[in-house]
This record gives structure tokens, sequence and C-alpha cells, in this order.
């Protein structure tokens, strides 16, 4: 490891503690700007990008004009209807300074993603020291991709590690074999998505093929040795039939195991509201799955012998 690597930087846009969800025990997660996919069902479109964004809540928006006057790219305007207004942000011309966020009085405004230390994140993380260690917990990087800045990824797993935490990571393992070798010499668990197993669809439905993905799952449980547990997020008409489950669960018996887990994590509807935020509109038709329909599912992946769960 790199003498400074305290202070190699990445973009973070959140620090969430108290995490149930991303690994055993109480965690922190940390979640990285920028990601490769594109995936129609996204829940954090603010980590696609790798640079800071600028994020409005329409809501919470009085209209008062304040962020029109700072803003130094006349890029906003005021749309005023029944007496009240909101303000439109033209994106194209936004360059996410930040001057309409300070001067904005009902918090309105913010920027996703911030420039930070390892040394920085990880004294945030150190804060919830004896949470993680009365619950077994550790730290877990998210994102976006954290395989997408492979040097910070490594330097903050490697410093959590040293600093006594369990490590885990979030990714969807599109990368170079040589990243993933980097990164996953630091990683005690890799929480790992498969998101179609055809390729083709896979590509229609995240920007990418998944044979890169595929192998990459491979040589992290089967060569690296890194426990690893399965997860599918699951969108109703897009990679929900009992084909696709079957071929997933089929994939992870065969190839790494049947004693690896496989979690379905059904779609949810958070992506929806920060694709707003960003100025942008989800291509996507689908709902929420029902219970059964996620029962049916799981009956599936145990059919393969695998230990399933619903959610992570
Ligand atoms: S972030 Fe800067 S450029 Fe963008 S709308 Fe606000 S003040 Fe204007
Ligand atoms: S400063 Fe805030 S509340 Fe006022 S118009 Fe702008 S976004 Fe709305």
């Amino acid at each position: 490891m790199r003498e400074d690597y305290m202070d190699v930087t990445g973009t973070v846009f959140n620090i969430q503690t108290y995490s149930i969800h991303d690994g055993p025990g109480i965690r922190v997660t940390v979640f990285l700007k920028g990601c490769q996919l594109r995936c129609k069902w996204c829940a954090n479109p603010e980590s696609n990008e790798t640079f800071p964004q600028l994020m409005t809540y329409s809501s919470k928006c009085t209209g008062c004009g304040a962020c029109f006057s700072a803003c130094p790219k006349n890029a906003i305007s005021l749309n005023i209807e029944g007496g009240k207004g909101r303000e439109i942000t033209d994106r194209k011309l936004c360059v996410n300074c930040g001057k309409c966020i300070e001067a904005c009085p009902n918090e309105a405004r913010e920027i996703a993603g911030k420039t930070m230390t390892v040394r920085q994140v990880l004294d945030k993380v150190l804060k919830d020291k004896l949470f993680i260690d009365a619950s077994g917990g550790g730290m877990t990087i998210s994102g976006g991709e954290p395989l997408m800045h492979p040097e910070f990824t490594a330097c903050l797993l490697y410093a959590a590690q040293e600093a006594g935490l369990h490590t885990a990571i979030e990714s969807c393992s599109f990368a170079s074999p040589g990243i993933v070798d980097e990164v996953f010499k630091y990683v005690d668990l890799g929480l790992l998505d498969i998101k179609h197993m055809d390729s083709a669809e896979h590509r229609r439905l995240t920007g990418v093929p998944n044979e890169t993905i595929l192998a990459n799952i491979r040589h992290i449980h089967n060569d690296l040795h890194v426990p690893v547990i399965i997860r599918v997020p699951t969108i109703p008409g897009y990679n929900d039939s009992d084909e696709n489950i079957a071929a997933t669960a089929r994939f992870t018996a065969e190839e790494l195991g049947t004693d690896i887990a496989v979690h379905l994590l059904p779609y949810h509807r958070l992506g929806e509201s920060k694709n707003e935020s960003l100025g942008k509109k989800m291509d996507l038709s689908t709902d929420i799955p029902s219970d059964e329909h996620m029962q049916h599912l799981l009956s599936i992946v145990g059919s393969y012998g695998l230990q399933g769960q619903i959610g992570g």
C-alpha cells in the first residue's frame, strides 16, 4: 500500500450510519460517485456521474428568487403559477458551482458529492466504532461503483482494516481483472450484483454486457477466495422472469457453490424522486413486486440448494 494512503481523495455523496442492509451487523456505508453502468432502475442516480451535481427539491421551494439572483450563469428562472413560485434550473447552463445553495433559505437545493480524503471518511466511520464492534458490523463501500475509483477504494478499505473494521463492498463487478485483484485484497465480503444472465438483455438494461461481470464474480470467489453474496435487484417486467432467476441461481450453485447466499432485492421507488431532483426522467415502466411474487422467486432460488433471502 502506498505510504500516503490516508491522503488519497475520492468523491463521496453520502456516508450512511446505522446501515443494516449492507453486510453483517451495524455498518457505516460510504457511497462513492461514478458508475460505468446505467441501470434503468438505478436507485441512486446521483451516483451515476463522477463529478458533484446539483439536486433541487421543488416541495421545499417557496419561489423567493434568491437562487435566481445568486446564479452567475443565469441558469435559473422562476415559474409563477397560481401565486406560488417554483424555480426551474437549466441543467445545460448549470456548472454545479453551488452559489444558489448558499443563497437558498429553504434548503431546497444541494450538491451531491464532495471530495474527501481517506482520513476524513475514516474519521467519520470510526465515530460509530462502538456500535459497529458491538453488533459485529463494519464499513461498506457502495456507490455508484466503487471499482470505478480503485485507488481511493483500495486505500479506504486498507485503512478500515488497519483500524480493525470488517470491510464489505457493493459492486457490479464491471472492471478489469487488475483492478479487481488490487481492490479485493482488502475486502472481507463482496456483495455482488447480477442484474441479468442474458448478456444482450444485460446490455439493453444497463448499457454493458455481462461476460466481464460473471468472469470477475467467478474470479473473486474461486481464485481470490473472498466470501461473496449474490444480489439480484428484482425489477418486475425487466429481470424477474422465472427463467432469469433460475439461470442466476444455476450460475451461483454450479460455478460458485451452494453455500453462497442469493439476496433478491425488490424494486423500490426511491430513484424516481431523486431523478426529478436531478432534472431527469426515469425510462422505466414497472411497479413494486408483490410479496407473493418475491416468495415464488425465492422458492426458485431454494430449488437449487441455495440459501435465498428477500432484501439485503
Ligand atoms: S449550481 Fe451554480 S450554476 Fe448551477 S444553478 Fe446553482 S448557482 Fe447556477
Ligand atoms: S432560493 Fe430556494 S426557495 Fe428561493 S426560489 Fe430558489 S430554490 Fe426556491
